[in-house]
């Protein structure tokens, strides 16, 4: 199944404001892909809607989300049930640091209805790390059922290796990302211990061009594990 799991809606501060529901789908579509995630910062308030409209288009959706640990590291979660999202949802509610969005400073954080219409500002910032560590970002996408993955692991800012140096000995994550795929080698060498899990290629596209064309595929075993359907 083609896909790109890490895509900004206009619900993160930094996403474009062309990024409502419709476009992102129409141009999933356009690309040849069948399976996206949204995964705004610290949010999932645009979880519904996105899945609705990605499945009028005839996509396959996956509920997801970066989080902002405390390190300020950038963590993807991806759940597939609604229900799993909806928890993840209400502990971010938990864990955020209660500071009103300057939508001139940080940038807007809309929220669309299914007809892209504007139905919200998010007044919280997004920007900002939540008060909770990695590992506990990650036990918390566990406990609600979701997986687990290291955004943009190498290269890029917030990425756990900018930020650290280096993997913890044991974290327990379910899959990792990299931006370019000719970090896969590398990566596995580096730590044969995470070298079975899922490695993604997304395109963390803020703007709609910068959706990936239908590249990179995950196999049916990871598609069952993951509960994709
Ligand atoms: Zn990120
Ligand atoms: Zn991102």
């Amino acid at each position: 199944m083609f896909y790109d799991l890490h895509i900004h809606s206009g619900l993160s501060p930094c996403g474009d404001s062309a990024m409502t529901p419709n476009n992102i789908a129409r141009m999933a579509v356009l690309k040849g892909l069948q399976l996206i995630a949204v995964t705004d910062h610290n949010s999932l308030k645009q979880q519904h809607v996105m899945a609705e409209v990605a499945h009028q288009y005839g996509l396959t959706y996956l509920y997801g989300v970066e989080l902002q640990s405390q390190e300020e590291v950038h963590i993807l979660g991806y759940f597939a049930t609604e229900k799993s999202m909806e928890a993840m949802q209400k502990w971010i509610e938990n864990h955020q640091i209660k500071v009103k969005n300057r939508p001139d400073f940080f940038g807007d954080q809309t929220l669309f209805d299914k007809d892209d219409q504007i139905i919200d500002d998010e007044p919280v910032a997004l920007i900002f790390s939540l008060n909770a560590s990695l590992e506990s970002c990650i036990k918390a996408i566990h406990h609600k059922g979701g997986k687990a993955v290291l955004a943009h692991l190498y290269g890029r800012k917030y990425g756990l290796i900018q930020q650290l140096g280096f993997i913890p000995e044991g974290l327990p994550i379910d899959g990792v990302e990299l931006c370019d795929p000719r970090e896969v080698p590398f990566f596995k060498n580096e730590y044969p211990q995470y070298a079975h899990l899922p490695i993604l290629c997304n395109s963390d596209a803020h703007q709609l061009g910068d959706i990936h064309e239908a590249r990179f595929s995950l196999e049916a075993p990871i598609l069952k594990m993951w509960g994709i359907r």
